[in-house]
């Protein structure tokens, strides 16, 4: 159920979102939208409007609406892009991006979490995300090329595959492990002659993204 309750709770979540820098107003209103209380189990319902990350299965987290907020921003989503995300999690990211009139396709390597998430998604009537149970670094090169790709967890380097699945001027926001306890957000930018073009967004903390399926 979604009340006024927590759409007031979102709402309050949105302006301390505003506070902390973002600005985009078809990202906050996809926010807006989307019920994330709905994404963690109920006894933790009360959680779910503060601004952190938070444990899900698997030992994985749903990401703290600020940086789901900032990394959204940064992949400039038109109505009708194509996306793709490694790192399906709880399935909230992919909703974001389904508010804002993208397709979605979205890839987990945890069976129990992908299957968990594709049921909560058909049942919060969010079935138009594609979800897929695999490795993320393979990408899905059946349905490239993708307008943008998001990464949700912390690579070590681009993936190659990846990389050849994104558009020519498509984008590709990911955050990179550094060797220490936390990862730098990039945007890369895929130019007309296939080279990258790389930009920094600073600190940010994700769980790591890991080879092969479980
Ligand atoms: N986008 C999610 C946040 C997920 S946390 C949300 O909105 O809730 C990162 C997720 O990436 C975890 O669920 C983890 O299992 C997954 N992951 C890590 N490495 C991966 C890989 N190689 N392929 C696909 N998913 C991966």
């Amino acid at each position: 159920m979604d009340n006024y309750k927590h759409k007031g709770l979102r709402k309050k979540l949105i302006n301390e979102l505003i506070v902390k820098g973002i600005k985009d107003e078809k990202v906050l209103d996809a926010i807006m939208k989307v019920p994330r209380h709905l994404f963690l189990d109920n006894a933790f319902e009360e959680w779910a409007y503060k601004d952190n990350a938070f444990p899900i299965d698997c030992e994985q987290t749903i990401s703290q609406p600020y940086t789901v907020a900032f990394q959204t921003s940064l992949l400039k989503v038109q109505p009708g892009h194509k996306i793709l995300e490694i790192g399906l999690g709880s399935g909230y990211q992919a909703c974001v991006l389904i508010e804002m009139g993208a397709k979605v396709y979205s890839i987990e390597r945890h069976k129990t979490l992908h299957d968990k998430t594709a049921v909560r998604l058909k049942d919060l009537g969010y079935s138009s995300i594609r979800t897929f149970y695999g490795d993320g670094f393979e990408g899905l090169p059946r349905f490239a090329p993708f307008d943008s790709i998001i990464v949700t967890a912390a690579c070590p380097e681009i993936p190659k595959a990846l990389w050849e699945q994104l558009k020519i001027g498509g984008h590709m926001v990911a955050p990179m492990t550094t060797g220490s306890n936390h990862q730098i957000m990039y945007r890369f930018y895929k130019n007309q002659d296939g080279s990258l073009r790389k930009e920094e967004f600073g600190d940010f903390k994700f769980v790591p993204m890991l080879k092969g399926i479980l």
